[in-house]
C-alpha cells in the first residue's frame, strides 16, 4: 500500500540520518576542531578538508536521487520578541529559521502559514530555486513582511541541506574564510561597557545620548549636542584605542542634526556612524557620507539584492548591514556580499534577534572575504545547547552540520509567547511624534 511504502521510506531515512549524525557527522566535526583550534594557522584553515575514507564511502545520508519532501512549518513565538521556524522534512530532519519582523510577529507566522502549501512535498535541498519561487511567485515583490518570512525559509532550508550532507551551511558556500568570527554587542552605559569587556568583547555599539530623556529634534540645540558628544567621549575612553566603538543613529536623527553630530563625534574616531538618517531617501545618506571620513554602516531595513544596489551605487554606505532576518536570508545575503565586494564595501550582519539569527550570520561571516563584524544580543543561553562563546572579541567557527546549533527545548519552555510591541514615543514638549 502506498502508506506503507511511505512510511517505510521514512523509516529508511531517519535510520540513514540517525547513522549520519553519529558516524560520518562526529568524522566530520573532529576535522573541523582541529582546524578551529588557536595554534591553527591561515594556511591550514584554507586547505580543502583531506577526503576521510569513511565519509566517502558511506552511504548513509539521502543522495540526490533519494526523496526527501518537506512535510510541514511550523511558527512559535518566543520571547523577548522572536518567531522561531521548524520546517520538519519525512528524513527527520528539522531546519530552524527566524521569520520575524520586530512587533510584528504574528503577521509574518500568518505569511509562513501563506507560502506553507508551496513548500511541502517539495525537496528542500533546491534553496535558490525556493527563493525565486516564493519572491517572484508573489508578483508584489519584497517588503519587511514577506521578505523576512522568506528570509526564515531559507535559513531553515540551508540548515536542512546542511545537515542532510552532514557539513556547516559555509562548507557548501565555499568556506571557511577565516579561522573565527568578530562579534559586537550594544553597551550605552560605562558600567555595561565594562561588563561586555570582561566577557570577552572587544567592539560595542551604542546610540546618541538624550538630553533629559529627549531625542534628536530637527534642528538640535547646543546643550543637546554637547551632551551627545561627551557621553560618547566616555565611552570610547573606557573600550580604549585598541577596541572599537559604532554609534547607531537608528534613523532618528533629523538631518540638520546628524550633521552637526556627525562632525562633532569624529574627534573619537567612532567604529562606524549607522543609519545617519532613515533609509528612504539614499541621496541624501551619500551626500551625507561624503562629509565625513568615519565609515557609514546602514542596511538593517533594506531587503534584497535591488535594495543595497542602490546604496552601493551612490555611495551611501560602505559597510553594509543586511539583516539576515529580513535582507533575503543566506541565499540572498551572500549575493549582497559579492556586489558589495566589487564596491571595495564589507559586511556587517545586523542582527537584534535571536540565536537562529546569529547562526545564520555567522555561516555568513565564514563563507565570505569581506566581513567586518557580526552584532548579536544573545549568544543563545537558555535557548540552544552548547551557546555561542567570546574570546577575545571573537567566536569560534560554529562545526555542527547546517546552522550548527541545537535547540534546548527544555529551556525554552517557559521562553514560549510574547506580545512585544513598538515603542510609541513623543516629543515631551508637544506631544508630536518621533522615530525610536
Ligand atoms: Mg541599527
Amino acid at each position: 500500500m502506498p502508506s506503507d511504502k511511505n512510511e517505510k521510506d521514512t523509516t529508511d531515512l531517519q535510520r540513514r540520518s540517525v547513522f549520519k549524525n553519529t558516524a560520518a557527522g562526529t568524522i566530520g566535526l573532529v576535522a573541523l576542531n582541529a582546524l578551529s583550534g588557536s595554534e591553527a594557522h591561515a594556511e591550514e584553515i584554507i586547505q580543502p578538508p583531506q577526503p576521510v575514507p569513511e565519509i566517502a564511502q558511506q552511504t548513509a545520508r539521502p543522495t540526490v536521487r533519494e526523496s526527501v519532501k518537506i512535510t510541514k512549518l511550523e511558527t512559535f513565538l518566543v520571547k523577548p520578541r522572536w518567531l522561531f521556524l521548524k520546517v520538519h522534512t519525512n528524513a527527520g530532519v528539522v531546519g530552524l529559521g527566524e521569520p520575524i519582523v520586530e512587533g510584528r510577529a504574528l503577521t509574518c507566522a500568518a505569511a509562513i502559514k501563506e507560502i506553507e502549501p508551496y513548500l511541502v512535498g517539495k525537496d528542500p535541498r533546491a534553496v535558490v530555486h525556493h527563493w525565486q519561487a516564493i519572491y517572484r511567485h508573489a508578483f508584489y515583490r519584497g517588503g519587511p513582511i514577506l521578505t523576512s518570512a522568506l528570509s526564515g525559509i531559507d535559513q531553515a532550508l540551508w540548515d536542512i541541506k546542511g545537515k542532510l550532507l552532514g557539513v556547516p551551511v559555509y562548507e557548501l558556500l565555499g568556506g571557511p574564510t577565516r579561522q573565527r568570527i568578530r562579534v559586537y554587542a550594544h553597551a550605552g552605559t560605562p558600567e555595561l561597557i565594562r561588563e561586555r569587556k570582561a566577557q570577552g568583547f572587544t567592539a560595542f555599539k551604542t546610540g546618541p545620548g538624550r538630553l533629559n530623556g529627549r531625542y534628536a529634534r530637527a534642528v538640535e540645540n547646543k546643550a543637546w549636542i554637547e551632551n551627545a558628544v561627551a557621553q560618547f567621549g566616555r565611552l570610547r575612553e573606557i573600550v580604549g584605542k585598541d577596541g572599537d566603538i559604532g554609534i547607531d543613529f537608528h534613523g532618528a536623527v533629523p538631518p540638520a542634526t546628524a550633521k552637526i553630530l556627525m562632525k562633532e563625534l569624529e574627534q573619537f574616531q567612532p567604529f562606524f556612524y549607522e543609519e545617519i538618517i532613515n533609509c528612504q531617501n539614499v541621496d541624501l545618506m551619500a551626500e551625507m557620507a561624503k562629509t565625513t571620513h568615519i565609515p557609514i554602516a546602514t542596511g538593517e531595513r533594506d531587503f534584497t539584492k535591488w535594495g543595497f544596489r542602490q546604496i552601493l551605487e551612490k555611495g551611501a554606505a560602505t559597510i553594509l548591514q543586511p539583516d539576515l532576518c529580513h535582507a533575503g536570508g543566506i541565499t540572498e545575503v551572500r549575493l549582497i556580499a559579492g556586489m558589495a565586494e566589487a564596491y571595495y564595501a564589507t559586511i556587517a550582519p545586523h542582527n537584534p534577534l535571536g540565536p537562529i539569527s546569529l547562526a545564520a550570520g555567522l555561516q555568513i561571516a565564514a563563507s565570505i572575504p569581506n566581513f567586518l563584524c557580526q552584532e548579536q544580543v544573545s549568544l543563545g543561553e537558555g535557548y540552544i545547547k552548547n551557546p555561542f562563546k567570546v574570546r577575545d572579541g571573537y567566536v569560534d567557527l560554529p562545526t555542527g552540520p547546517g546552522l550548527g546549533i541545537e535547540l534546548d527545548e527544555d529551556a525554552m519552555k517557559d521562553k514560549l509567547g510574547h506580545d512585544w510591541r513598538n515603542a510609541e514615543t513623543y516629543d515631551p514638549d508637544d506631544g508630536s511624534v518621533v522615530d525610536w
